[in-house]
């Protein structure tokens, strides 16, 4: 089976999330299963540079605004088709802003050009290629499903998955007539949306269908809490929606491997855990003592309940706990989490920044990781917790409830717990949970125990790269039907 991916980002090439890890992960799982994906990406720098023989496999004299090319390329495992457009990717600063985090104005412009391109190449445009499925991922490739519906690719079977609903894309209905889709697109079952244009909207519209990656997700995202409006709309496509859980590259994140470990380590042999431990102390300025660092490697941002964090910093250093800060995000977070670092020094260090190698050395080092999201549709970092004997501390949300085991006490008993989970979100609930960790972690045997189970979870994309699969198979016989 041939899929068609369409994402703004990929791992390794460029990534500002747990997006990118997906679609830099999922192909690769999927080929097991008789599934060849190849990946539609933005002609970014940092993709550019990453292949060298340019192959050009279709040509556009106009692209909203400019010449612009498809190349067909191949990065390690992965197959993509770049779009090679300068006047919309060759920039610099991230995939949607400049360097100093401002979107980009014509966003509406780069990704729906991204869209008009899967589509062209979902219709046959390229010689020798034809999809049998395509698979778009959030709002930045949502828009692919339109042009494919409104008479470019009318039949292809199709998927969206969305990794985050909190990012629509949404736009001024001024916008339409440039988009080149016909007039009855703008429509209520079309990319209208309060009057405007909604680029997620219109793909949650119009695919076969919808992906989110956790089973409590997909369900929260069905009410007016966690649903930002799209809650109706979701309701009325309940029987195409599907949550499937994400997994990770356990081969990039092992601690027995992994060359960001001054000291590799396995379920067996834990003790070598300690010497990351110390390099973590270094790193951040920690004073050692025999109390867990608990660690945050995240957005800071209101999602991810940093704000709730900050706000008990200073009560959750008098457990006992110390903690270890790596993100970036809002300045005002940045800021508080600084100064508590310079109220608390020896006890809480912050990094502020985007460091993947550093993030690598936390989860092998530290011994708990907190996530004290608000809400969390998959959530990656407790996964590589789980894997690392980082052990998560999270909120009762989203994939964090569905990946991780309470460590109450009959779990604890029976020796099932891989972590801590507390609701509601506050910083009461939050800070009772960091007690809990500093009174488990003091138990030496019931702490390994926590930590082994966890490493001992199947998070690898092999269950659900199967679910993917036997999705697009049923997706392929309806079209056959
Ligand atoms: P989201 O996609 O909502 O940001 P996820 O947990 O799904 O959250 O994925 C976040 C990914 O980004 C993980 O791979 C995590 O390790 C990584 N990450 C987040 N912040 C940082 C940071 N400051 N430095 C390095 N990696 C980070």
């Amino acid at each position: 089976m041939q899929v068609l991916a369409v994402t703004p980002e990929i791992f390794p090439l460029i990534k500002t999330g747990g997006l990118a890890d997906v679609t830099g992960a999922l192909p690769i799982a999927l080929a097991s299963h008789g599934v060849t994906t190849r990946t539609l990406v933005p002609g970014y720098p940092v993709v550019m540079a990453a292949f060298r023989k340019k192959k050009p496999v279709h040509h556009y004299d106009g692209l909203h605004g400019g010449k612009a090319a498809v190349h067909a390329a191949k990065v390690g495992e992965l197959e993509l088709f770049v779009l090679d457009a300068p006047h919309l990717f060759d920039r610099i600063g991230g995939p949607y802003g400049d360097a100093g985090g401002k979107d980009w104005p014509d966003n509406w412009r780069r990704f729906a050009a991204l869209s008009q391109v899967g589509a062209d190449i979902a219709a046959g445009v390229i010689a020798g290629y034809v999809p049998d499925l395509v698979h778009v991922h959030d709002w930045q490739a949502a828009l692919t499903l339109a042009y494919m519906r409104y008479g470019k690719a009318v039949g292809v079977p199709s998927a969206i998955t969305v990794h985050n609903l909190a990012f629509q894309g949404q736009f001024s209905a001024s916008i339409f007539p440039e988009l080149s889709l016909p007039p009855q697109a703008m429509a209520l079952d079309g990319v209208e949306y309060y009057g405007g244009v909604g680029y997620l909207k219109a793909g949650l519209q119009s695919a076969w269908a919808i992906t989110t990656v956790s089973p409590t997700y997909a369900q929260e995202i069905r009410t007016p809490q966690f649903g930002m409006g799209l809650d109706g709309l979701i309701n009325s496509r309940a029987a195409d929606l599907h949550g499937i859980v994400n997994g990770i590259d356990v081969d990039i994140w092992d601690p027995a491997t992994d060359p960001h470990l001054v000291s590799p380590y396995s379920r067996t042999a834990l003790k070598a855990r300690e010497a990351n431990k110390q390099a973590v102390e270094q790193r951040f300025d920690l004073k050692r003592d025999n109390g867990p660092i608990v660690c945050v490697i995240s957005r800071l941002t209101w999602q991810k309940g940093m704000d709730v964090l900050a706000s008990v910093v200073d009560e959750i250093v008098a457990t006992g706990a110390r903690l270890a800060v790596l993100g970036s995000g809002d300045s005002g977070l940045e800021g508080t989490l600084l100064a508590a670092a310079a109220r608390h020094r020896g006890r809480i260090g912050v990094v502020i920044g985007y460091d993947e190698a550093l993030s690598h050395t936390m989860q092998g080092g530290c011994d708990a990781i907190v996530i004290p999201s608000r809400f969390e549709p998959c959530g990656l970092t407790q996964l590589y917790g789980l894997r690392y004997g980082c052990v998560p501390l999270v909120a009762r949300t989203g994939g964090l409830a569905d990946t991780i085991i309470d460590a109450n006490e009959a779990a604890v008993a029976a020796g099932v717990a891989t972590g801590l989970l507390f609701a509601p979100e506050s910083g009461a609930a939050l800070l009772q949970a960091v007690r809990r960790t500093v009174e488990l972690h003091s138990d030496r045997t019931i702490w390994g125990s926590i930590q082994k189970q966890g490493m001992k979870a199947d998070v690898s994309w092999h269950r659900s790269a199967a679910k993917y699969a036997d999705l697009y198979k049923s997706l392929a016989a309806r079209k056959a039907a």
